[in-house]
């Protein structure tokens, strides 16, 4: 060992590093596939691809990437305050909201504090807390589902944050927009709410909360959103806070000058204006799920219903069924990190990409010869 590890934080050997969904590329490489031939539905992307109208402007902007980009995001500001109803004091931008969290994360949490979240949220939102040190409140879920009053219970002097992701991932349940509200008007003062609604585009508009109404209110609560999901745009890292200026304003200290490139924010102001793509995801994305719903039932699989674009279904040993549908050029995520050994998460494809996972699963369901 040189001074590289020696004169490191001790705390920093000790973090774990995220396991991310594996690119298809590497899979297929390893497996001696065509990466054309695999199917990837492990890390809850859009399967229709990005937004056309981002990628046109990905296209037209591509001789300008000698420039920096506009460390304001101006534009992008601009129509997202309008689209949303909201001041641009009110937004903020981020490399992907994964980098907001992470910012949230700097700013309020250090040794001897917490964040409180339910056992089967998010990955990231304990990272960040080992990041820093501060301790992670894991609150049990009810029917797969954030129990709000288990978590206000859970609070404690020490929690500075608490995380509700809404739809969750990897459970893809909502919370009931009422008890939400409740729970943000009773949380204790040193406790701020961060909404993690990293697929709330997908959810039809009567079915999504008014989460915004809170930051309006003044409330300390910051509404995470992204361009990964529904726009299609994962591989740009962008997305944004909704927060009160206060909260805007410290997150501004804390990130770099040029946090988000220009290809992203020209992407995702493109994207914004490109409402037919959404409804077609969302349209793709109830389709599928339906003959999921369908095809499990026929099966005989439990799962949990869901308002995202995944769904967690039992299969039992959810390791070996995924390494077994790898064999079969599907990847999907197994979900025993999360405390979920019997459950993997799947992610709505196209039709065919739906198609021929049941027919995979089925397949490895017979080899095995046992029901879950
Ligand atoms: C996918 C996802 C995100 C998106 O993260 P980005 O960094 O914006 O790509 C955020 N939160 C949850 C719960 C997610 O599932």
């Amino acid at each position: 060992m040189t001074a590289i590890s020696t004169s490191a934080r001790p705390y920093v050997a000790r973090l774990s590093t995220y396991q991310p969904g594996r690119p298809i590329e590497e899979v297929a490489r390893e497996l001696g596939f065509d990466p054309r031939e695999v199917i990837k539905l492990a890390s809850n992307e859009n399967a229709l691809g990005p937004s056309p109208l981002a990628l046109a402007a990905m296209r037209d902007l591509a001789g300008r990437m000698h420039l920096y980009p506009d460390g304001d995001c101006f534009y992008l500001k601009q129509a997202l305050a309008r689209k949303l109803g909201v001041r641009e004091d009110q937004l903020f931008l981020g490399h992907g909201s994964n980098e907001i969290i992470a910012l949230l994360g700097h700013i309020y949490l250090e040794k001897g504090t917490n964040l409180v979240a339910s056992c089967q949220a998010f990955v990231v939102y304990k990272l960040v807390a080992s990041l820093y040190e501060a301790g992670c409140v894991e609150v049990p879920m009810r029917d797969f589902t954030h129990d709000l009053d288990a978590m206000l219970a859970a609070i404690t002097p020490a929690t500075r944050l608490v995380f509700i992701a809404n739809p969750n991932n990897p459970t893809g349940t909502v919370v009931d927009p009422a008890a939400l509200d409740r729970f943000i008007a009773a949380l204790p003062p040193q406790a701020v709410c961060v909404i993690d609604e990293a697929y709330i585009e997908l959810l039809p508009p009567e079915k999504r909360p008014d989460s915004i109404a809170q930051v309006r209110a003044g409330r300390p609560v910051f509404v995470l959103r992204t361009f990964s999901k529904a726009y299609g745009l994962a591989g740009l890292r962008i997305g944004y806070a909704i927060a009160p200026p206060e909260g805007v304003a410290l997150l501004n200290r804390v990130r770099q000058p040029f946090n988000v490139n220009a290809m992203a924010q020209a992407a995702a102001l493109a994207a914004l204006e490109d409402d037919a793509f959404v409804v077609r995801t969302r349209q793709m994305t109830l389709d599928g799920l339906a003959y999921l719903a369908g095809e499990f039932g026929r099966m005989g699989l439990p799962f949990v219903p869901s308002s995202a674009n995944f769904v967690l279904v039992k299969t039992g040993r959810g390791r070996e069924v995924c390494a077994a549908l790898q064999a079969r050029k599907v990847i999907v995520r197994p979900v025993d990190p999360y405390g979920l050994p019997d459950h993997v998460r799947v992610t709505v494809g196209t039709q065919a990409e739906n198609e021929a996972f049941v027919a995979a699963l089925q397949d490895v369901l017979a080899a095995r010869g046992v029901a879950p």
